[in-house]
């Protein structure tokens, strides 16, 4: 079977035994060995987000769990500050207002992190129940130093919750959940976990499901309490995404026995090469420089360089990248090095792109 290979934001390459792991029969969702392939992949979560706490899984993507961060962590008539730095931090922002919370946007130019300073200068003097920050923008290439903002509010702002989205980057860089004292960090299956889609994960504190207790209107499906009743007994409210469990039963064991300090310094090397690719190439990064992504590098395009023919000339070779995300199609471009890619897929990745500059 011809197949293209993906180095795409999402979803990416699954290894061949990670989706034969999906073929396994079925097993009734109410079943002891349920229970116990539900406690193993949660404990092998706990170890990839680094936290002692629980680890929530659903059946949706990770906007899902978005969704799930504002209607179990704000209050009503209280205030979530959304800090917007890209498309993915402005999609947040979207879910805040969609679930009817009272939503502030914090707009910082794109392809710039979040800063302390700027989280510092966007709450002064107000209450806030929550912020909202992505780790790793997706579609700038920008990482955010969320240790450092959950440092400024532990000191300043100790009553706001801090949610980080990290759908691009668990797995991939470094993020111990309990350590930069994150209230929620979540996730996809389908990016650096390089799992087929269709799961979401979220690290979850103490402290949110104490705040959640006191939100009216957390809906059914992605209330937290609902799923800590259930989860402390390795089971879920609803019925579960079975056969992508026993792929992220597999995966995660791979990750863990790679270890996670050898998984996120391979995604370190291989964003090195990308990005010294494209600068030895003539092209610009988009991200700010000291705050560019492990997992994707967003590349500014140069005139004369048509995307839809380099794309077209990757294609004919079984290779494939992806266009710029919204306002940034055709203005830049991005290689995803995030998942299981070995340098070697990489360094053939940059030699055909070589080949197609040359040309
Ligand atoms: C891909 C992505 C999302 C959206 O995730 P879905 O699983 O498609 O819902 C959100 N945030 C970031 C940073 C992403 O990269």
């Amino acid at each position: 079977m011809s197949h293209t290979k993906l180095f795409i934001p999402g979803p990416v390459e699954v290894r061949p035994e990670i989706l034969q792991a999906q073929t396994a029969p079925m097993i009734g969702h109410r079943s002891s060995d349920c229970d116990a392939l539900i406690a193993r992949v949660e404990e092998k979560l706990k170890q990839v987000f680094m936290t002692q706490h629980r680890v929530y899984i659903l059946a949706s993507s990770g906007s899902g769990l978005q969704e799930a961060a504002m209607r179990n962590g704000v209050r009503e008539g209280r205030r979530v500050a959304n800090f917007v730095n890209g498309a993915f931090s402005l999609r947040w922002h979207e879910v805040a207002a969609g679930c009817g919370k009272q939503a502030v946007r914090c707009d910082l130019p794109w392809g710039q992190p979040v800063r302390p300073a700027d989280v510092d200068a966007a709450l002064a003097g107000g209450v806030w129940d929550a912020i909202t920050v992505v780790h790793n923008e997706t579609s700038t290439g920008a990482t955010s130093p969320v240790d450092e903002i959950a440092a400024l509010l532990r000191q300043k702002y100790p009553d706001t919750l801090l949610f980080v989205d990290a759908v691009s980057s668990i797995a991939g860089d470094w993020i111990p959940t309990d350590a930069w004292g994150l209230d929620i960090c979540l996730c996809s299956s389908q990016k650096a976990l390089a799992m087929p889609p269709g799961l979401a994960f979220a690290a979850v504190s103490d402290r949110v499901l104490a705040r959640a207790q006191e939100v009216t209107g957390r809906g059914w499906y992605f209330d937290f309490l609902e799923l800590e009743r259930y989860l402390v007994k390795s089971t879920t409210p609803a019925t579960p995404a079975i056969s992508l469990l026993r792929a992220a039963d597999r995966q995660l064991s791979d990750i863990l026995a790679e270890g996670m300090p050898a998984r996120v310094a391979r995604h370190r090397r291989l964003a090195e090469m990308t990005q010294q690719w494209a600068l030895q190439h003539g092209f610009g990064l988009f991200a700010a420089e000291g705050h560019r992504s492990q997992t994707v590098t967003c590349i500014e395009n140069i005139p004369g360089l048509d995307y839809a023919s380099l794309s077209k000339f990757l294609k004919a070779r079984g290779l494939a990248i992806s266009n710029g995300y919204g306002a940034l199609k055709g203005k830049t471009w991005r290689i995803a090095h995030m998942g299981d890619v070995s340098e070697k897929e990489m360094q053939e990745l940059l030699d055909a792109l070589s080949e197609f500059v040359k040309s």
